[in-house]
């Protein structure tokens, strides 16, 4: 068996811990004689599973009492839909456009009320995070909405908005875990699972209580209405059950590793060995406003599009795979999430620096 050093912006890389226990339990989990895939999700054993799960995930990220979690499906692109149907009480919202999932979102809005941009980086390839301390925030607006880390141009808010005392809405999808957050600050906080924390098919909602009723918008199906999922604990109709025992067990593992205030610490260390090298190489640059780089995802280019796809293709010759930037953007891109090992990292710099040397 041999494992690369996979970059993937997602699904990516999960710890191999998980997954080695994961395979230890295919068969036979914990002596019941079948695999998580093949449980009831109405089983105790199940119920145990996504309950340890929770409790997890609340104390990893120390979510008060009045906030929800919920486990549903559909990814983060589905939550573009569902929280202008279950939050949008006046009809308006305020979006910030920092990139494509930012837009999507923004997009998705229009269709059900008076959505507004009221801020916007894509004058300049999304390559920074726009000033956000005073921003023209409707008076109506039922919620101003981020997306917190820019998977595909890699930068991340460093500051949240002010949202002049509106709900904020954040979707975190490529952010999630990687560091301490401060959860009151948020109506909602959410993300697709299958960049830093488990396997696709499972997308994690943190919302504050308040903002779960029946008044939502007409039309609303059963299965997009956030109160249909709190009242049932996630179990209205069959969950994503495997993905979430992996989820689970991804965060005893975050636990084991110190918690979350442990996982910055080594994402920043992490994220510096690529971003110092950046700075001082005379081939390879990033594309981000220093200010606001991303600790997760890493775009960067040497200038010459020919280059960069030597480039990638050597790298994955030589066991680095999924290098290749967004086909939005060109150029290169390394996610470097939670699990992805220091000596991932170390070794790909090195690598960079012997190609920088041939191709100069
Ligand atoms: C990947 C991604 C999405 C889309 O996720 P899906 O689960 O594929 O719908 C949305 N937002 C961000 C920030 C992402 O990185």
């Amino acid at each position: 068996m041999s494992r690369v050093y996979n970059f993937s912006a997602g699904p990516a890389v999960l710890p191999e811990e998980v997954l080695k226990e994961a395979a230890e339990e295919m068969l036979d989990y914990k002596g019941c004689g079948m695999s998580v895939m093949e449980m009831s999700h109405r089983s105790k054993m199940f119920e145990t599973i996504i309950n340890e799960a929770e409790a997890d995930l609340r104390e990893l990220m120390n979510i008060p009492d009045n906030y929800k979690v919920l486990f549903l499906q559909g990814g983060a692109s589905q939550q573009f839909a569902m929280i202008p149907m279950n939050l949008m009480k006046n009809g308006v919202a305020d979006y910030i456009i920092t990139g494509q999932w930012a837009k999507k979102a923004y997009k998705e809005a229009c269709i059900y009320g008076n959505a507004k941009a009221v801020a916007s980086s894509e004058d300049q390839t999304f390559s920074y995070i726009p000033d956000c301390s005073d921003l023209p925030i409707d008076e109506d607006a039922d919620y101003v909405y981020i997306c917190e880390n820019n998977t595909i141009y890699g930068t991340k808010f460093k500051t949240l908005p002010n949202t002049k005392g509106k709900t904020l809405v954040s979707d975190v999808s490529s952010c999630f875990l990687s560091e301490p957050v401060d959860v009151t600050k948020y109506g909602v906080i959410y993300g697709g699972v299958q960049k830093n924390v488990g396997p696709a098919g499972v997308v994690i909602v943190i919302i504050r209580e308040d903002l779960i009723t029946e008044d939502v918008l007409p039309g609303t199906p059963t299965m997009l209405r956030y109160k249909t999922h709190a009242d049932a604990d996630s179990l209205y109709n069959t969950p994503p059950a495997y993905g979430i025992y992996i989820c689970g067990k991804v965060f005893k593992w975050l636990k084991a590793q110190g918690g979350l205030e442990a996982m910055k610490e080594r994402n920043e260390k992490k994220a510096k060995i690529l971003y110092d090298f950046l700075d001082e190489s005379r081939l390879f640059k990033g594309t981000v406003r220093k200010e606001d780089r991303s600790l997760m995802n890493v775009p960067f280019v040497t200038g010459n599009a020919e280059l960069d796809a030597k480039f990638v293709k050597e790298a994955k010759a030589a066991g680095f795979e999924n290098l290749k930037g967004h086909r939005s953007v060109g150029g290169m891109r390394a996610s470097i999430y939670n699990a992805m090992p220091m000596e991932g990292v170390e070794k790909l710099v090195a690598f960079m620096k012997k190609f920088e040397e041939e191709n100069l």
